[in-house]
Parts: C-alpha cells; sequence; structure tokens
C-alpha cells in the first residue's frame, strides 16, 4: 500500500479506520490515476489527539518552526516536477499553469508567510500592560480542489508559523496533491502531531472535523454553502471559523476609457474571468461595460475565446461539467442570451468545455448573481455610472473586482465605492503581503502576509501590577 492508501498522523503514515476507496479520475481523459482510502470519524478523532498532545506538549520554537517551514518550500521545488504532474492529472490544469500557479506560487506564499512571522512582534506593549499573541490552538483546514496546494499551504503556513497544530481535510479530488504536500512536511522534519492529513468526505471527516471540540478554530475555502453549514457546526463549541468562499466578481469598465484602453481593458477581464477554466473564486465573471459598448466589446471577446480556448483544460470532474452545464441551459430559459459559444453535449473522453459568453441577462437572474464555476462571462451594461457601480455590488457576494478606467484617481475613487475584499484598479496584480478575502457572503478572515499570520493567534493582555 503506498501512501496514498494511507492517512498521516502523528508523524506516520497510517492505515485509515475508514474503509471507502475513492478513485481519482484524471479530467483530462475521464479515465483512473489511482484510488485513495478515505477517512471516517475514528480518524478524526486520532488526528485531533495527536495534534492536541503536540500543542500542550513541549514547546516547538519560532525559529525552528519556521526553518523548517522555509525546508518544506524547497522539498515541494525540489519535487516540482512529480506535484506539477500529479496537480494536472487529478485536477486537469495545463502543465504550464500547474507548475507557475499551482505549485510555484503557493510556494512563494509560503517563504512570505515565514517572512512576515520573522519580523512580527509576538509580543506588543500597550501602555503598562503587554499584549500578547499566542497560537489559538489546534486548527482543522478544510480545502476545496481547484487550486489544491495553494489553498492547503495558505492555511498551514500562517497555522504552524503561529503555533498551531493543523488538521488538513483536502477536497476529495485533489488528494494525492496532498499526499505529496504530507511527504514534504515530514520529510522537512515537521515534529509528530504538529501535520496530520485525514482524506475524506466533507459530511463526514469535514462534519467531525468542525464539530470536534478539540479543534479550537477551522479554516475553511469552498462554497459558501458549506461554508455556512460549517460556521454553523463550529458555533456549538464556540470555535473560531475563517471563510473563504464564493464570489461573483465584477469587472468594471468606466466610460472615460479609449478604443484601445477598452480593448486591453475587455482583454484583461476576459483571461481572468478564464483563469483555471473558471474554476477560480475571485475571477471576474462579470464584465460591465458603458451601453454603447455592447457590441464593440462582443467582438473583442468573440476573438480572444478564439484565442484562448486552446490553452484552457478541462472541468475538474463530469459532476462539475454537469454543475456548470445545468446552469448554462437555466440561464437560457431565464433569457440570457448566448452571444458566444455554444452549449455542448456531454463529452466522453475527458470534462472539456469552450468558453461561453451570455449578455441581457435579468440581474436578479442565476447567471447574474450566482458563481457557476466555469468558463463562461456575463456581459452586463449600464448608462450612467452610478448604475454601473449599483451593478457591480448587486450580489451577496464580495470576492474580488477589478476597475478599469482611463483616469487612474477617478478609477480608484470608485474601487472604493465597490464592496469588495479585494478591487483592483487598471490591472490584475498579486501581491502575497496584501489580504486576500471577501465581504458579504464570501466569507470573513483574511489570507496572506500579516493578516493571515493574524487569524491564528489569540490575544492576550497581559496586566503589570496597578501604579
Ligand atoms: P465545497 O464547498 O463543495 O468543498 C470544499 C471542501 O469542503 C471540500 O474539502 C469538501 O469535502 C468539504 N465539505 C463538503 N461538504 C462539507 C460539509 N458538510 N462539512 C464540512 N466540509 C465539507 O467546494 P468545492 O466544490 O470543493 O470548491 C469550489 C468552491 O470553493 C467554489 O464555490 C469556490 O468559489 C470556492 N472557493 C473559494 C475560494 C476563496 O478563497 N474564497 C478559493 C477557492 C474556491
Amino acid at each position: 500500500m503506498s501512501n496514498r492508501q494511507k492517512l498521516y498522523i502523528n508523524g506516520e503514515w497510517v492505515t485509515p479506520h475508514g474503509t471507502e476507496t475513492f478513485e481519482i479520475i484524471d479530467p483530462r481523459t475521464n479515465t483512473s490515476v489511482d484510488s485513495i482510502v478515505l477517512g471516517d470519524e475514528q480518524d478524526v478523532d486520532a488526528a485531533v489527539a495527536a495534534a492536541r498532545a503536540a500543542f500542550e506538549g513541549p514547546e516547538w520554537p519560532l525559529a525552528e518552526r519556521l526553518a523548517t517551514l522555509r525546508r518544506v518550500g524547497e522539498l515541494i521545488l525540489e519535487r516540482v516536477d512529480e506535484f506539477t504532474a500529479v496537480i494536472s492529472s487529478e485536477m486537469g490544469s495545463p502543465e504550464q499553469f500547474s507548475r507557475a500557479v499551482q505549485v510555484q506560487f503557493p510556494v512563494s506564499v509560503l517563504n512570505t508567510t515565514v517572512d512576515v512571522a520573522e519580523n512580527f512582534s509576538f509580543d506588543e506593549p500597550l501602555g503598562p500592560s503587554t499584549m500578547a499573541h499566542e497560537p489559538v490552538g489546534v486548527v482543522a483546514a478544510i480545502t476545496p480542489w481547484n487550486f489544491p496546494l495553494h489553498q492547503a499551504v495558505a492555511k498551514i503556513a500562517p497555522a504552524l508559523a503561529a503555533g498551531c497544530p493543523v488538521v488538513l481535510k483536502p477536497a476529495e479530488l485533489t488528494s494525492l496533491s496532498a499526499v505529496l504536500l504530507a511527504e514534504a512536511i515530514h520529510d522537512a522534519g515537521v515534529p509528530a502531531g504538529w501535520f496530520n492529513l485525514v482524506q475524506g468526505r466533507g459530511p463526514v471527516v469535514g462534519v467531525a472535523l468542525a464539530e470536534h471540540p478539540g479543534v479550537d478554530m477551522v479554516t475553511f475555502t469552498g462554497s459558501t454553502a458549506v461554508g455556512r453549514e460549517i460556521a454553523a457546526r463550529a458555533a456549538a463549541t464556540i470555535k473560531r471559523v475563517t471563510l473563504e468562499l464564493g464570489g461573483k466578481s465584477p469587472a468594471l469598465l468606466l466610460d472615460d476609457l479609449d478604443d484601445e484602453g477598452h480593448k486591453a481593458a475587455v482583454l484583461r477581464a476576459h483571461g481572468f474571468s478564464l483563469f483555471n477554466n473558471g474554476q477560480t473564486c475571485a475571477a471576474w465573471t462579470r464584465l460591465i461595460v458603458p451601453e454603447h459598448r455592447y457590441q464593440q466589446t462582443l467582438d473583442i471577446l468573440r476573438e480572444s475565446a478564439a484565442n484562448i480556448a486552446p490553452t484552457l483544460g478541462p472541468l475538474v470532474s463530469a459532476t462539475q461539467w454537469d454543475r456548470v452545464h445545468d446552469k448554462l441551459t437555466r440561464a437560457i430559459d431565464e433569457g440570457a442570451t448566448l452571444e458566444i459559444g455554444e452549449i455542448e453535449d456531454a463529452p466522453s473522453d475527458g470534462y472539456w468545455m469552450a468558453p461561453k459568453v451570455f449578455g441581457k441577462a435579468d440581474p436578479k437572474s442565476e447567471i447574474a448573481q450566482q458563481e457557476t464555476f466555469g468558463p463562461v462571462l456575463l456581459v452586463q451594461t449600464y448608462t450612467d455610472r452610478a448604475e454601473g457601480i449599483r451593478l457591480a455590488n448587486s450580489t451577496i457576494y464580495g470576492l474580488s473586482a477589478g476597475v478599469f478606467g482611463a483616469d487612474q484617481d477617478e478609477a480608484t475613487r470608485v474601487a472604493r465605492k465597490i464592496r469588495s475584499g479585494t478591487v483592483h484598479v487598471n490591472g490584475l496584480n498579486t501581491n502575497p503581503l496584501a489580504p486576500f478575502g471577501g465581504m458579504g457572503q464570501s466569507g470573513y478572515g483574511r489570507e496572506y502576509g500579516e493578516h493571515g499570520l493574524r487569524e491564528f493567534l489569540e490575544i492576550k493582555s497581559i496586566q503589570p501590577p496597578a501604579a
């Protein structure tokens, strides 16, 4: 039995108590890659017990934690080809994308987290008092499949840096990359109990973690529906919860752009809407343009769709393909116009789907309000700027937005009016120091940089005697 059929608990690869096997399918070919064995509630008990023992055991000093984390990053890069191939085989992203975005980017996030922790004041003077920042305790990390290594690392690195042992439950579909990550963590010398991997189904292992009295915090990335459920379950034991959830993010193109500026903005926005074939929480899936530029925008998008299509991977699974397909059909039923692309029949050899662009949708309809999580862009129009801003803010979400305009100051003023955890102005810039997270039903809590580290810290006031 390889590590793929085991769980990593208390520093060892162990045979799961759970017995259900789960087949990992390559979405590019619809063929089997391997199978894993899923854990159950008893495996969660064992992992949480190991994490608690680590938390309550001898101190693992900060400097050693940070040096070990850096080693994890080095070991991931030493096996970059293997990580790249495995992530491509389990979730379908093309080789180059897997290497740069799915493997190298998380390592840079890890290193930035270590840099931040090295410079962080864990003790802050506050008048005569000391404000001590202490680890929150045992952390359960529940992650999705779309950026599997990144989402795990963006939680594990700040948790360990803060001094919190972790139990990771990755998405079932992307369990194989989690095994590689656990191997790197083991080889780097993370002490027993500080990192544990329990593969398993959300409603079994995820639920057990959210409810477990031995878990102090749940950090979750995934859908809003599951986030809502996790927060409710975690409330019974007053756990700290951070939720990185879905989005229906807008790119708002202002009316002061000239033809060239408008085209550049449309291309940038379209590219991001198709990032990871649209399976990206922050993707700009609504393009909001001045009414008089509607046809011109579609012409640009038609050419862009043809250019980008060959570079995209498939959707992650047959279930995801069906979900997206159903949403497309419902969009048409609700009156939206499919302006670019066509509704395909289900493919048999891989879950491929070409880019589509909708227009003329009712702003209250599903395609305008809810995530599609596929290669689908909606073009919406406005007649005056206030209406454009209202449209941008017209969903329950607020994860990521773009504002493009000829005047940078004015575009920045508009950006301040968008209710969103991140707003990019005239570009798309990733800064691993800048906090990432949602407003509204995109969740709460932030990842990256110092704000990401603080999520895993409790504040304790240490009071001196009264003067
Ligand atoms: P999902 O919510 O179905 O699953 C996410 C994780 O939760 C998986 O590990 C799953 O097994 C687990 N889970 C499922 N049901 C559970 C339950 N009842 N209790 C506890 N855990 C449970 O999401 P997904 O389909 O894997 O990923 C896609 C979603 O993730 C999209 O909605 C997307 O927007 C969101 N996402 C958000 C961000 C962000 O940072 N905001 C990033 C990536 C993805």
